[in-house]
């Protein structure tokens, strides 16, 4: 089934559902990314930490696909942020991709205790001006860094890629990037695959829907407008993970779910993470 695209405030569009790979092996990355390609996924995640930028753009280029039809997203990591040191950070990840732009460039943290997110952002807006991205954005942004951003820098933040799933709702990261037109990307969308695909409401909608619990949370996510990235390595995993434009959960479906709301961290706190 064919996945929407939605259009990021600089006119970019974006497929709703993509293919993430972090904790891909690299030499893992090639198979599971040209899987999810056969499957209909045209939108890839990757970041330079997760050490798969090369497997993921072989499978690109074995795909056979125009290079215009695949969405691909990398991210600058921590160690790299300055202005400099993302030129030529972004140089690297280029190279390993083996591409000459990237649709998406996001800073994979804030780092409020070092304080270069906005010089980091300052070359982000250089790469953007000379095409070699055709979008740029944040990840891991609470709304106080955004608001930095908003005041310091020119270019707009396409969106924000944060945790976010039925246990971790972000109510307030959502309504301000709505307020702000920037778009709101989950990561860890099934909650990492742990108790969330087994919690009883869950499993009950997935019953009532025949439908896979991984599914039903998907659907939640595409209903409140969110972007998905899910992973996996298991070829039936990545279709069935696509498989969720021809169901719709109701009102009743949708208040279950949004009663499952823990504000329960399974990653760091974008606050205090300061590993580099
Ligand atoms: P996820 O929520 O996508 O869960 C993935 C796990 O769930 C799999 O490893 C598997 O165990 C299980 N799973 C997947 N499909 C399933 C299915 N259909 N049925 C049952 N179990 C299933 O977790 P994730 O990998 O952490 O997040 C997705 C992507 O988000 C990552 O690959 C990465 O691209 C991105 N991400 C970004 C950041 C960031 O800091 N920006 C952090 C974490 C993840």
């Amino acid at each position: 089934s064919k996945v929407p695209s939605i259009t990021l405030n600089n006119g970019v569009s974006m497929p709703q559902l993509g293919f993430g790979v972090w904790q891909v092996p690299d030499d893992e990355a090639a198979k599971a990314v040209g899987t999810a390609l056969e499957a209909g996924y045209r939108s890839i995640d990757t970041a330079a930490i997760y050490e798969n930028e090369k497997g993921t753009g072989q499978a690109i280029a074995a795909s056979g696909l125009p290079r215009e039809e695949v969405f691909v997203t990398t991210k600058l990591w921590n160690s790299e942020q300055g202005f400099d040191s993302t030129l030529r950070a972004f140089d690297d990840s280029l190279a390993r991709l083996g591409l000459d732009y990237v649709d998406l460039y996001l800073i994979h943290w804030p780092l409020p205790s070092k304080d270069a997110y906005v010089d980091t952002y300052k070359a982000f807006e250089k790469i953007y001006a000379d095409g070699r991205a055709k979008a740029i954005g944040v990840s891991n942004f609470l709304p106080e860094h955004l608001e930095r951003l908003l005041g310091e820098t020119s270019v707009v933040p396409v969106l924000n890629q944060i945790e976010l799933h039925p246990q971790l709702q972000q109510a307030e990261s959502r309504a301000f990037h709505a307020r702000h037109d920037i778009v709101t990307e989950a990561w860890s969308p099934l909650g990492q695959g742990k108790g969330l695909l087994e919690a009883p409401a869950v499993v009950a909608i997935a019953r009532k829907h025949d439908r896979t619990p991984a599914q039903v949370v998907l659907r939640w996510h595409l209903q409140l407008g969110n972007v998905v990235i899910p992973k996996s390595v298991t070829p039936s995993r990545i279709r069935e993970n696509i498989d969720v434009f021809d169901f719709e959960l109701d009102t009743d479906d949708m208040a279950a779910l949004a009663a499952l709301d823990e504000g329960k961290r399974l990653g760091p706190d974008p606050a205090t993470f300061d590993y580099a």
